[in-house]
């Protein structure tokens, strides 16, 4: 699916340094690597305010503690999608109200969202899936008509453009993952928030600090959430990169759309406006499970992000009675093919061939 020591050879020579001088400093924790990496990255998505944290789940907690919501406050959320912006929102007492899928973009259904607002509604999480940025101009829109809040989760989508803007940037709070296949990888765990708003990036600094503004000075319920060193050096090292990465990405997408012709599959769908940068290249198929078996006796590794949406999900389920047809369809069709920025031509088009032979 994705060749991480493949693609880490090519860094192998400026990631090892820089890793042996974090040894050497000694500064594991909030040393000056993060600072560098965290301006860095502010500079990259043009935004005010970075904060570095552990994960991205982290960072959709910290996110939705740091706008002040009451027990029962209503979070909109995309039911495809990847657990943790639910995840969050139950532990924070919070209730989640799942929201159905666009079947072509594979993002939040306007039309479903708007359904789903109530007097209780808050926030809206607009996550940016498999690499294609939500419609924010129409989200930004809705937002400001019921007076609900935006997090972006751009955990899958980083260095993804919307009109002149990156993701992430647009809405009230972004988030953003470094877990090793997300478009900017680290070399285990990481995360990141951004913000344009200076009191919200005052709370988020010290919601991920323990709730400290000052050292020992607790002022409000906060969590241990930070960026390692050594993550951060190695981040920084690949940032340089990541716009190559994701030009190579989108480039393969691209390709598989052209070549990819049998008629029962459906591919992704290319946006004016919007750069695909195929953090996955998911297909649709009706007969997805035979078609996953096919592929994998000729060597061809898939993936299904994600089987079941959340709303169907053991844990989740009480917080949605209907149904969300759209993203139940997506979880029975759903096929993600490898993509990565090292795949050669040669084996695109074995994937490409295969898959038109098979499906
Ligand atoms: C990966 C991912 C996360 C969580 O990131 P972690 O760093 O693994 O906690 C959150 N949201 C989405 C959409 C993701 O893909």
């Amino acid at each position: 699916m994705i060749d991480l020591a493949l693609e880490h050879k090519e860094y192998e020579d400026q990631l090892v340094p820089k890793i042996n001088d974090t040894i050497k400093n000694a500064s594991f924790i909030n040393g000056e690597e993060v600072k560098h990496f965290s301006e860095s990255l502010k500079n990259y998505l043009n935004v005010q305010y970075c904060i570095p944290c552990g994960n991205g789940t982290d960072a959709l907690q910290i996110a939705l503690m740091s706008l002040d919501l009451n027990k029962g406050d209503e979070i909109l959320i995309p039911s495809f999608n990847y657990v943790s912006a639910a995840e969050a929102t139950v532990l924070l007492g919070l209730t989640p109200v799942f929201v159905d899928a666009d079947l072509n973009t594979f993002n939040i259904d306007i039309s479903s969202l708007e359904s789903k607002i109530t007097h209780k509604s808050k926030v809206i999480i607009a996550t940016h899936l498999f690499g294609l940025a939500t419609d924010m101009d129409t989200i930004m829109t809705i937002a400001k008509k019921y007076n609900l809040k935006v997090i972006e989760d751009n955990a899958q989508s980083l260095g993804c453009k919307v009109g002149d803007k990156l993701a992430g940037t647009i809405g009230d709070i972004g988030t953003t993952s470094f877990f090793p296949t997300k478009n900017l990888g680290g070399l285990g765990d990481g995360g990141a928030i951004f913000t344009n708003d200076n009191s919200l990036a005052a709370s988020i600094k010290s919601i991920a600090s323990h709730g400290q503004t000052q050292k020992y000075s607790f002022e409000r319920i906060g969590i241990n959430s930070r960026l390692d060193t050594i993550q951060a050096s190695a981040l920084a090292v690949k940032l340089n990169f990541l716009n190559n990465r994701l030009e190579k990405r989108s480039l393969i997408g691209k390709r598989y759309i052209d070549k990819i012709n049998a008629n029962s599959l459906k591919k992704p769908s290319l946006i004016k406006g919007f750069n695909h940068t195929f953090n996955q290249f998911s297909i649709q198929s009706e007969n997805r499970d035979e078609l996953k078996n096919a592929l994998a006796e000729k060597g061809i590794p898939t993936m299904i992000y994600y089987h079941l949406p959340l709303h169907q999900q053991s844990a989740y389920k009480a917080f949605e009675k209907g149904s969300l047809p759209n993203a139940e369809k997506l979880a029975k069709t759903v096929l993600s093919l490898p993509i990565h920025p090292m795949l050669t031509v040669q084996e695109q088009d074995y994937i490409i061939e295969t898959l038109n032979n098979h499906a």
